[in-house]
């Protein structure tokens, strides 16, 4: 292997401090955020770990981890409050001293002054940074980024407010060693697909597994129904090859999943629907009894989708499905509100109701009450009408209430695709 055409992979690790993390109370998004970002940027992620707010623990972490990779990103504890420990440990780690820095102080002054505080609340700890280092100036909160350097190594702090590290890690740190390093991302993508479990996919594409070179591995991620291949084309490949084995592998997986493909990479269900909808300049609605708006609420996660969502109509009570979107009261009485002849009549009332060109619509128990033998929990009918053709169909989702109510949503977003298609 030449070294010119294969510079040497960077390594990370992160270091996330915190109580709260280990004892449950905050999910790491952090970890997964940098995780996440380290790799799309073409940075091998050694490792994360998660510690205590614990001087000696964080002192050791540090020093352990600078052994091991090149760059450690550690984040909380930076701010001004008592168990924020994490300057301190810094400083003792690289036999530093924590000095005030006058930039710093100026900055917090004047950002205090702008959200209106009185900046004699703030401690004095909030000015002071160990004396080597290089800071990164918040905008969003009084805690700055720090960069420490041993050697070649270095260490970058930044606060655990998820918002504050976002906005430090990608509009300061980044653009300052984007300066110095050229980074590549490994070649990888991501088929994203709808409608089969795990085992499907992977059945499928087993088939033709022996087309995708083998410096091609693949992953399964599965998210209720929707699974995520993610092809990652390894470092030994030359980067002229990788693109063009990515591409024709990926079209083989496309291939063999057919219409249960419904995107790629950072594409979302929802998304790729209102592409379809605007594409064909159509218009939906929803009526959404067990998801409880949460169709509408994806819908309108995407900027944009005005364009073609007119509304919904949460009719979870029956009395709102007969007053609003007119089921008929004897087929509620006679069928009951989970069953396929009222999800059909919720879609076509959305239909005329709202004036769409289709609408799905949701009725179901997501429980945990509220099961029958016959209708255990999790079932869920969802019908989809233009107007002129209404269909339904039942699903039994295995899970807890959020996770019947998301894997509901998924499928009625994926209902409708499939009706545009
Ligand atoms: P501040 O200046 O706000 O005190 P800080 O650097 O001291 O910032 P922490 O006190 O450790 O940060 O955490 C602040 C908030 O950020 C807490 O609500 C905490 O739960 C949250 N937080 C900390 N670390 C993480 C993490 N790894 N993932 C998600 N949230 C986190
Ligand atoms: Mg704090």
């Amino acid at each position: 292997m030449n070294p010119s055409t294969f510079p040497s992979q960077l390594t990370a690790a992160l270091l996330t401090v915190g109580d709260e993390l280990l004892i449950g109370q905050t999910i790491n998004t952090n970890a997964a955020f940098l995780g996440r970002w380290l790799t799309d940027h073409g940075i091998l992620v050694m490792e994360a770990g998660t510690i205590k707010d614990d001087h000696s623990a964080i002192v050791r972490s540090i020093d352990r981890l600078l052994q091991k990779v090149d760059w450690v990103f550690m984040t909380g504890g930076l701010g001004p409050t008592e168990d924020d420990i994490t300057k301190n440990a810094i400083a003792e780690a690289f036999e530093d001293a924590l000095v005030v820095s006058p930039p710093l102080k100026a900055h917090i002054r004047a950002l205090l002054s702008r959200f209106g505080t009185d900046e004699k609340g703030i401690p004095d700890i909030a000015n002071r940074v160990p004396s080597n280092a290089q800071i990164f100036l918040n905008e969003r909160g009084t805690a700055p980024a720090i960069l420490m350097n041993r050697g070649d190594k270095k260490l970058f702090a930044l606060p655990g407010v998820p918002m504050e590290m976002k906005h430090l890690m990608v509009d300061k740190i980044w653009p300052f060693l984007e300066k110095f390093y050229h980074f590549k991302p490994l070649p990888r993508k991501t088929i994203l697909t709808v409608g089969l479990g795990e085992p499907e996919v992977e059945k499928a594409v087993s088939k033709i597994r022996d087309k995708i070179p083998k410096e091609i591995s693949l992953a399964y991620l599965p998210h209720y129904s929707i699974v995520k291949i993610r092809l990652t084309v390894n470092g030994d490949v030359e980067p002229g090859r990788s693109g063009q084995m990515l591409a024709d592998a990926s079209e083989a997986v496309r291939g063999v999943l057919g219409k249960f493909v419904f995107g790629e990479d950072n594409e979302t269900l929802s998304g790729v629907v209102g592409e379809l909808l605007k594409a064909r300049g159509m218009r939906m609605g929803t009526a959404e009894s067990c998801t409880g708006g949460n169709i509408a609420h994806e819908i309108t996660k995407v900027p944009g989708s005005s364009d073609y969502f007119e509304g919904s109509i949460v009719s979870y009570a029956n009395d709102v499905k007969i007053r609003l979107i007119s089921v008929d009261p004897v087929t509620l009485e006679r069928h009951g509100a989970v069953s396929r002849e009222v999800a059909m009549q919720m879609a076509e009332g959305a239909v005329r109701t709202l004036g769409v060109d289709i609408a799905v619509s949701t009725t179901g128990i997501a429980g945990p009450s509220g099961g029958t033998s016959k209708k255990p929990v999790g079932t869920v009918w969802i019908g989809v009408s233009d107007g002129h053709r209404t269909e339904a169909l039942a699903y039994s989702f295995p899970y807890h209430r959020m996770g019947n109510i998301e894997a509901a949503t998924i499928r009625a977003l994926d209902r409708v695709r499939r009706r545009i298609l």
